[in-house]
């Protein structure tokens, strides 16, 4: 009776859990969660709890799937991982490992390589239709080789950049954005009026089965994400891993992956032979794969109490609370202040001086509130003036800023920025300010020739010429400055940084002069190729802040700066270091199309590694490399029709960027 009741409870609870994360409002961290599902599964296997369809919200009809979606079962450190590595024979000593994408699992259907129908997960055997939905999302490929029926299982997710574009529409319209890359994706699934923005979605895939036969073919993982991209999908980026290198492995991922664009929570490292990985049975009503374990990255927490809220003037354009706490220790890291949201959250949230709270530190390195779990003490106080010039603050939605464009906080952060873009260390908003005080501006900084601004510096007390000494060094060992880090170093309204400035450049846009040209349309119009168009909203900002007086002046600036350096830099923005993705030993290998870097220099690298680079196929070719798998030229078509291993330049080679060091 009373167990019965504690299962009652305990099912509501997961249900309220379940909800309000999909609402972006966990009350529970993602651990717990796990748990709380466990505890569930071993009181009570068969709680109706596992066959609710969890997208219940979903409209559509609900269908059978046609790959059973099952998960797998999860590590919440490398010590987990023990559980694994008993299960699988002791020869095995590679494990495939592939990103876990933090979206949403979705089956696609092709008939006779037509795209017939798009099913979510749902509770892993029975999914909702789609198809009308998700059919807009660029990735999902419309149509594959007439002859294949085939059903391809992968995942729905949001690129992280596509949030920004996405927050700035619906802010537009006056709606409230959606909190992370997950609940995006879910919400545009989710809700009828949101449908319109499932263009920003993307695809990875992952599993396939031809339809007819046995769910699991008997070819490695690594040959089924190959075949995967060869059919012109995307996929997570997978690679084979040796089980003694994999606490390296996982390490590196997790210092990259605040980097990507899309969003993961983990890796999954499964046995690659997939006879062995059948043989090796399952578990959970066949659901989880016994040879299969997803590794999640673990976020800490913390909990403590907000001592004071401070107003921010440091991030540019928008006035920032941040909340002293309490110091606590997370990931060996003391961390005393950390960023809240906006002024709506803190009213929304009820959350004050006082507010006991949850810090979570994860993926990146940025702290954040996880959970409120005790009201706030006292009211907030918000700022009436700006602290630094005076003026009046404004509102803008759910956040405030101060309107004077010359207002010394506002030029520090830039000067902040530009030093950041830069990479040039030891620098902070405190130091900046000194020099705009000093009467030293962001424009003085462009520039080849520091002797003007080192008077200033020098003659004036309150600045520490030790500091500008420091970063005058790294300055001056800039050797290139390319176009796109200049432009984004100037922080143009709503250029959303390096990324965007790339697409305008790949546009053809790759001059100063040629950027100042350009229309409202050609801005917006820029990004296509990858699907992430900029938009008329945001193109009608970048253009304003382009043609504005101040950035008139920064941009004469940069303009001379830029024509001092060498044009290549320009041509070539900001790549500098090739190498290759996974070691290539031994092959015989044609090149075709354009690539992002001369050809001269990848044939070098590809010789340099052992192997023969070919300017023909011929019987001895063994990989093409080409820029994209549509392409149509007779080396790619030939090399097909031979069965010749096809890779794109971008599988191949890694272009070590500038901005990313
Ligand atoms: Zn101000």
């Amino acid at each position: 009776m009373n167990k019965s009741k504690n299962i009652e409870n305990l099912v509501s609870y997961l249900e309220e859990a379940n909800e309000k994360y999909r609402n972006g409002t966990p009350i529970i961290s993602d651990k717990i969660f796990d748990s709380l599902e466990d505890i569930l599964k071993e009181a009570n296997p068969s709680n109706e709890y596992f066959n609710k369809i969890s997208d219940d919200n979903l409209f559509g009809c609900e269908e059978k799937l046609t790959i059973k979606m099952g998960s797998q079962t999860k590590a919440l450190s490398i010590d987990g991982l023990n559980v694994l590595y008993r299960r699988i024979p002791q020869d095995v000593c590679f494990l495939h490992a592939s990103e876990k994408i933090d979206g949403a699992s979705i089956e696609l259907t092709y008939i006779s390589g037509n795209l017939v129908k798009i099913l979510t997960r749902g509770n892993g055997l029975i999914g909702v239709n789609v198809t009308k939905t998700l059919s807009s999302v660029p990735s999902i490929l419309k149509n594959l080789r007439k002859e294949l029926n085939i059903v391809i299982r992968g995942e729905i997710y949001m690129p992280k950049s596509s949030l920004v574009s996405i927050n700035e529409e619906l802010e537009l319209k006056n709606k409230s954005p959606f909190k992370n890359t997950r609940n995006g994706t879910v919400g545009i699934m989710k809700t009828e009026e949101n449908q319109y923005l499932a263009k920003y979605l993307a695809f990875k895939a992952f599993d396939y089965v031809f339809l007819g036969e046995d769910t699991l073919s008997n070819i490695s993982l690594e040959c089924k994400f190959d075949t995967l991209r060869n059919y012109g999908f995307d996929t997570p980026k997978d690679e084979l891993v040796r089980i003694i290198d994999i606490p390296f492995y996982f390490d590196k991922v997790k210092k990259i992956r605040a980097n990507l664009d899309y969003d993961i929570d983990g890796i999954v490292f499964s046995v690659n032979d997939s006879i062995l990985l059948k043989s090796l049975g399952s578990m959970d009503d066949g659901k989880c794969l016994k040879g299969q374990m997803a590794l999640k990255f673990e976020a800490s927490t913390e909990i403590s109490t907000i001592k004071d809220i401070e107003w921010s003037f440091e991030g540019g354009q928008y006035i920032c609370p941040i909340a002293t706490i309490d110091p606590v220790d997370i990931e060996g890291a003391s961390i005393s202040r950390v960023s809240l949201k906006s002024p709506q959250w803190l009213k929304d949230n009820k959350v004050g001086i006082g507010t006991t709270v949850s810090i979570q530190r994860s993926g990146g390195v940025i702290p954040c509130i996880s959970e409120i779990i005790s009201n706030r003490v006292e009211d907030i106080k918000f700022p009436n003036n700006c602290s630094y010039c005076g003026d009046s603050i404004k509102e803008d939605g759910a956040r405030i800023y101060c309107p004077n464009e010359d207002c010394p906080a506002k030029e520090a952060s830039r000067i902040t920025h530009f030093f950041n873009v830069l990479n040039i260390k030891g620098v902070g908003f405190k130091t900046t300010l000194q020099y705009v005080y000093g009467g030293i501006h962001l424009s003085d900084f462009l520039t080849e020739d520091y002797n003007e601004v080192d008077n200033m510096m020098v003659n004036n007390e309150n600045i520490s010429v030790i500091i500008w000494k420091k970063i005058r060094k790294q300055l001056e060992n800039i050797s290139s400055l390319s176009l796109p880090e200049a432009l984004s170093s100037l922080n143009i309204t709503s250029s959303g940084g390096t990324t965007t400035w790339k697409e305008i450049i790949g546009e053809g846009f790759n001059t100063i002069d040629k950027i100042r040209n350009m229309s409202i349309e050609e801005i917006s119009e820029c990004g296509k190729r990858s699907n992430k168009k900029i938009g008329l909203i945001r193109a009608n900002k970048i253009f304003s802040c382009l043609h504005s007086k101040r950035m008139e002046k920064l941009l004469d600036k940069v303009y001379v700066l830029l024509k001092e350096k060498s044009d290549e830099k320009i041509i070539n923005p900001s790549i500098t270091k090739i190498s290759l993705i996974t070691p290539i030993v031994d092959r015989h290998i044609v090149m075709t199309g354009e690539a992002r870097w001369g050809r001269k220099q990848l044939s070098e690298l590809l010789e340099n590694n052992g192997n023969t680079v070919q300017s023909s196929l011929s019987k001895q070719t063994n990989l093409l490399i080409c820029d994209s798998r549509d392409s149509t030229s007779s080396k790619t078509k030939k090399a097909k029709s031979l069965g010749i291993e096809i890779k794109t330049y971008d599988e191949v080679f890694n272009y070590k960027i500038m901005e990313e060091n």
